[in-house]
C-alpha cells in the first residue's frame, strides 16, 4: 500500500479520482486558518509560530487558511512560518505556486523545534495499513501474493475479534500520533486530524481504491489508483501519548461551530445565481451528516491545559 501510494501520488493527477474538502469550497480551508489563529491565541501569541500542514494536495487548503488569515488574524499572519510535509515532488510543485514562503519535509522528524500548529485533512487516510484476521484461537495477517490476498499467521494486533473478522492497524498513523502527541506536550501546540472513520474503533476490512473517480480493486493496477482505509480515530488518540484530546466530533457540527454557513452566506450574497447556489450546495455537502458531515471526523490533540479549541465545545 505504501509503494502503490507513493508510485500514485507521485505520477497521477489524484484530483481527477476523487476530491476533498478544500477543493470542494474555499471555505473549508478559511475556517481551519482561523481556528488555527484562535489556538495560537490561545498558546499565547508565540512569535514565531510554525504552520505545518501534512498532505497539503494542490495546497488550496493553506492558501484559502492564509488568505484569512491576513484579514482577520494579522497578528498570526506576520507570526507564522509555513512548513509542509509532502513526499510528492509534483504536489509541491503546485503548492509552490500557491504558498510563497514554504519548506517542504519528507517527513515531520526534520521539521525545526518550536511551537507549532498542525493541519492534516486526508493525510492518514492515506497511509499503509496492516489486516489481521481473527483465526481459531490465533491471528493471521492478509498479504498480498499475485494479486490477491493470502494469509499467514501472525502475532495480531491486540484487539479482540470475533472469528473471521478483520481487524486493520496503519502504524505510521500511531506513530505520527505519537509524534505528535511527545511534541506539542513538550514544546506546545496543537495539531488538527480530520478524515474518514469512525469515532470507536471497529473491526472490518476499509480498505478501498479509487481509480477514475470510480471504485476498484486495490490489487488491479498497482500504483493507478488511490489506496485508503478508514482512520481509527480512537487509536489515533489513544497513541498521542503528551497530548490532550478533543473529539473526535463529527465534521458537520464542527465546521458548522466555526461558522460554516454564515461564512457560505456572506460569499454567497457576492455572487450571481447559479455561483452563489453552488457555494450553498457545497457547504451541505461537507457538513449533511449521510455525505462527508458524518463519516468524517475532527480530532485535536493540544498541549496540556490549553482551553478547549474552537469546534469541540
Ligand atoms: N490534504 C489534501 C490532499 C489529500 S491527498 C486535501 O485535502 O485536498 C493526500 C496527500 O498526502 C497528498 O498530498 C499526498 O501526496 C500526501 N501523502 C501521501 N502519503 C504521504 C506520506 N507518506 N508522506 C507525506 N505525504 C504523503
Amino acid at each position: 500500500m505504501a509503494r502503490a501510494n507513493a508510485a500514485y501520488y507521485a505520477e497521477r493527477d489524484p484530483f481527477q479520482d476523487f476530491t476533498t474538502s478544500p477543493e470542494i469550497t474555499q471555505v473549508f480551508g478559511e475556517l481551519l486558518g482561523l481556528w488555527a489563529a484562535v489556538v495560537w491565541e490561545s498558546m499565547g501569541r508565540p512569535d514565531p509560530v510554525l504552520l505545518v500542514e501534512c498532505g497539503p494536495g494542490r495546497g488550496s487548503l493553506m492558501r484559502d487558511a492564509r488568505r484569512a488569515m491576513a484579514q482577520v488574524a494579522p497578528g498570526f499572519h506576520g507570526a507564522h512560518r509555513l512548513h509542509l510535509v509532502e513526499t510528492s515532488a509534483r504536489l509541491r510543485g503546485q503548492q509552490a505556486a500557491l504558498l510563497a514562503g514554504a519548506v517542504w519535509h519528507d517527513g515531520v522528524e526534520t521539521l525545526p523545534a518550536g511551537p507549532m500548529i498542525v493541519l492534516a485533512n486526508e493525510f492518514l487516510d492515506a497511509l499503509p495499513i496492516r489486516q489481521f484476521v481473527r483465526r481459531g484461537d490465533g491471528w493471521m495477517e492478509r498479504h498480498v501474493a499475485g494479486g490477491a490476498l493470502i494469509e499467514a499467521p501472525a502475532e495480531g494486533p491486540g484487539r479482540v475479534a470475533a472469528e473471521g473478522e478483520v481487524v486493520e492497524v496503519c502504524e505510521p498513523a500511531l506513530a505520527f500520533a505519537g509524534w505528535l502527541g511527545s511534541r506539542v506536550g513538550a514544546q506546545g501546540g496543537a495539531g488538527l486530524i480530520l478524515d474518514y472513520g469512525p469515532a470507536v474503533s471497529a473491526v472490518g476490512d476499509s480498505l478501498q481504491a479509487l481509480q477514475g473517480g470510480r471504485p476498484a480493486s486495490p490489487f488491479g493496477a498497482p500504483g493507478a489508483a488511490d489506496l485508503t482505509a478508514h482512520v481509527d480515530f480512537a487509536a489515533v488518540a489513544a497513541a498521542a501519548v503528551g497530548a490532550e484530546a478533543h473529539g473526535p466530533v463529527q465534521q458537520g457540527p464542527f465546521l458548522a461551530r466555526l461558522g460554516l454557513f454564515q461564512r457560505t452566506g456572506v460569499l454567497a450574497r457576492t455572487q450571481k445565481g447559479p455561483e452563489a447556489s453552488r457555494m450553498v450546495a457545497a457547504a451541505q455537502r461537507l457538513a449533511e451528516p449521510d455525505r462527508m458531515g458524518g463519516l468524517f471526523k475532527v480530532l485535536a490533540l493540544c498541549q496540556p491545559g490549553l482551553p478547549t479549541p474552537p469546534g469541540f465545545e
